[in-house]
Formats: structure tokens, C-alpha cells, sequence
């Protein structure tokens, strides 16, 4: 039976083709699951992946898409059986397993989460990637021991699908959030998230230590925009990063560490253990409000997909794009 897929493939010269195509379950690489595939959806590495503007596929041929919801369609699994709906995330798949922008997908059982009752298979996936890690970031918080009286909360890149998505977790929470971007047209979507106060991007810090800010940060921008979050966040804060959408490298000195006893908390969520991500989505599907998901997702369909992958490189795309791998 053949279905249609995204593949990725690399011509002499290097440079990459992103072709709409079909493909037999033969081309598949090994798993003990066959999954009909739902949605995927669009991440910052997806857009690296598609135009490859990084080096995010270890070999080619490859169908992208790091993350996607289905149905077992067969499994040699004891843990899943044909017609459980299954989440994925991570563990390589769209880098160097074939991944999510296909019709089909066959995988390693124990890369799959359930999917929780409680959500439909496309809000599923307006939570996606970015979500599961938006939600570790937060937990990392509690996990340090946060209290809203430690002072307002920071969430940068926050028009973006990870901000938007730890605006919508910490909304309904008794944070003060603090929504960094650099779009001001943007505020009045994150308020309706859940931003108490939206604020421009950061500078680079003036000093090492600036006056204490922020009682935690959440940090999808890395470069100056982190530096400068460590140099203000008050004495005992956390601040939890995963990502480097504003630049990879991090000058700062140990100050914010020694004098303040500031932590920084990684997150990789590529990796994340079976029962950390099984509660992550848990937590996701009872704390964030399905007309929130709607309020910041759109659904584009696979065909369609290629000029989003370039707009999410420039910082243009709002919120979650969910893509419908069936359109
Ligand atoms: P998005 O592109 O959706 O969001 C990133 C946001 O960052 C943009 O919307 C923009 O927000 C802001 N931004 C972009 N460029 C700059 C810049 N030069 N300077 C300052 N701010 C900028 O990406 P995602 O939310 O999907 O991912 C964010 C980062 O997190 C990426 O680096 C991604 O690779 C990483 N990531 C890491 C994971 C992990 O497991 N560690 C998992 C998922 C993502 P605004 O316009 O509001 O300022």
C-alpha cells in the first residue's frame, strides 16, 4: 500500500529537495509499531530540517517531522495494540528515523506516549514538541521550589510555539508572567494566554549582576536574551533553558551563580524519560484550556507546508502550527 510523505533528499551539489511524494510501507525503517499518522507538526527544527539551513538530517533519504499523533495500525508490542492513539516526540525521529510528515510512520514502541483521553488528536499536536517541552521547563520551576511570592515570571520568545505554550501552562497558575517578544502587535494574543505584562526583547546585560527581575525565567532564545536573564533574576531563581532561537553561545561570568545562588536548569525534552514524558502530557492535557490550543494553532495542510518552515526560522510564525499529513 503506498502513502504520501514529505522526503527529504540531498543532490550532488548538497542541496536539498523537499518533495511531496509517495512512498511504499517498505521504505519505512525498523520499529515494532506501524502508526497511521494524524498530524504532525511544525517545530523550529522542522524548519532547520526542511530548508536545511542546519544540520539537523543525519542521512538521506529522510521524511521530516519531529513529532506526530496516530493509531496503531499493527504492533509487535505488549504495550500498544491496533487502534490505540499514541503521541510522539523526540528520540531522533525526523532527524535520523524517518519521522512525521507522512501518512505513515513505523517506530520504536517505547518512543510513545498514550495519548490522554482528555485531548483530540489535534490539539494533540497543537501542543506538540513545543509544549512537552514549555511544560518541563515549567516543572523544572517547581521542582526548585517556585512560589509565586518569589516575583514575576519570564517567558521570552513568547510569541513563538514554546512561549506561547508556557504563557498558556503558567496562565492558569498564580504567576505573575511576563511575556518577552519583539513583536508588539503580539500582546494582546499573549494576554489573552495568559501574560500579565508583555515586554520588548531583552539586551544584552549592561553589568554582570543587574538588579533582580525575575523570580524564574523560562528561555527559548539563548545568546544575549539568556545572558541577560541570569545577570536579573533575584537571589535563589531559577532559570530553566532549552532552546537558541536568537543564537547558541552564552557570555555571562558566575556571579548571578555565586552571589545569588541563581540555577540554570537545561531542558531537552528530545530525550526525556517514558514516565517524565507520560506526565508532562498528562499535566498538559488537564492545564492547558482547549480554546487556548485553538487560539494559538493553525492547521496547514502538508502540501502547503514549505514557505511556514522558512517564516518559523524568522521568528514569524505565532503561536502552533499543526500539520495535517492527510491534506
Ligand atoms: P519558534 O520559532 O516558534 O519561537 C521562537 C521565538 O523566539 C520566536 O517566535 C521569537 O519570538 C523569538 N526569536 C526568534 N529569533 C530571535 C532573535 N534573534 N532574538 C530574540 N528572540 C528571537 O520556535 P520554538 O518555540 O519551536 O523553539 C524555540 C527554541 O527552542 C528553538 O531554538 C528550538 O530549537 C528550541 N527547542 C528545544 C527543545 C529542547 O528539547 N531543548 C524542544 C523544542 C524547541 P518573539 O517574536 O515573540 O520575540
Amino acid at each position: 500500500m503506498s502513502f504520501r510523505a514529505m522526503l527529504l533528499t540531498r543532490n550532488d551539489d548538497k542541496s536539498i529537495n523537499a518533495d511531496i511524494t509517495e512512498l511504499s510501507q517498505d521504505d519505512l525503517m525498523d520499529g515494532d509499531v506501524l502508526v497511521r499518522v494524524d498530524y504532525s507538526s511544525l517545530n523550529y527544527k522542522d524548519g532547520l530540517a526542511v530548508t536545511s539551513k542546519g544540520k539537523v538530517i543525519r542521512s538521506f533519504p529522510m521524511i521530516p517531522g519531529i513529532d506526530f499523533v496516530g493509531t496503531i495500525e499493527e504492533s509487535k508490542s505488549d504495550d500498544y495494540a491496533p487502534g490505540d492513539q499514541v503521541i510522539l516526540t523526540g528520540w531522533g525521529v525526523g532527524e535520523k528515523h524517518h519521522g512525521g510528515y507522512a501518512q505513515y510512520a513505523r517506530v520504536k514502541s517505547k518512543w510513545l506516549v498514550p495519548l490522554p483521553e482528555k485531548l483530540s488528536p489535534q490539539h494533540a499536536m497543537a501542543i506538540g514538541t513545543a509544549g512537552l517541552t514549555a511544560m518541563l521547563a515549567v516543572r523544572a520551576q517547581e521542582v526548585h521550589g517556585l512560589k509565586p511570592e518569589h516575583g514575576d515570571i519570564l517567558v521570552t520568545g513568547a510569541s513563538g510555539g514554546t512561549g506561547s505554550m508556557a504563557i498558556a501552562i503558567l496562565g492558569g497558575w498564580d504567576y505573575n508572567v511576563v511575556a518577552s517578544t519583539g513583536r508588539e502587535e503580539q500582546a494582546d494574543y499573549l494576554k489573552s494566554l495568559g501574560a500579565n505584562e508583555v515586554i520588548g526583547r531583552l539586551d544584552a546585560p549592561g553589568r554582570p549582576l543587574e538588579s533582580g527581575r525575575w523570580g524564574a525565567v523560562v528561555d527559548g532564545v539563548g545568546g544575549e536574551t539568556l545572558a541577560s536573564a541570569l545577570a536579573a533574576t533575584k537571589y535563589g531563581g531559577c532559570v530553566a533553558a532549552y532552546g537558541l532561537a536568537g543564537g547558541s553561545e552564552l557570555n555571562t561570568t558566575v556571579l548571578p551563580f555565586i552571589l545569588r545562588g541563581v540555577k540554570l536548569h537545561g531542558i531537552d525534552s528530545v530525550m526525556a524519560p517514558f514516565e517524565k514524558r507520560k506526565d508532562a502530557w498528562m499535566r498538559l492535557a488537564l492545564d492547558v484550556p482547549a480554546e487556548k490550543l485553538d487560539m494559538m494553532m493553525q492547521v496547514v495542510p502538508l502540501s502547503k507546508i514549505r514557505p511556514y518552515c522558512d517564516d518559523i526560522l524568522d521568528g514569524k510564525v505565532r503561536g502552533r502550527i499543526v500539520v495535517d499529513v492527510n491534506a
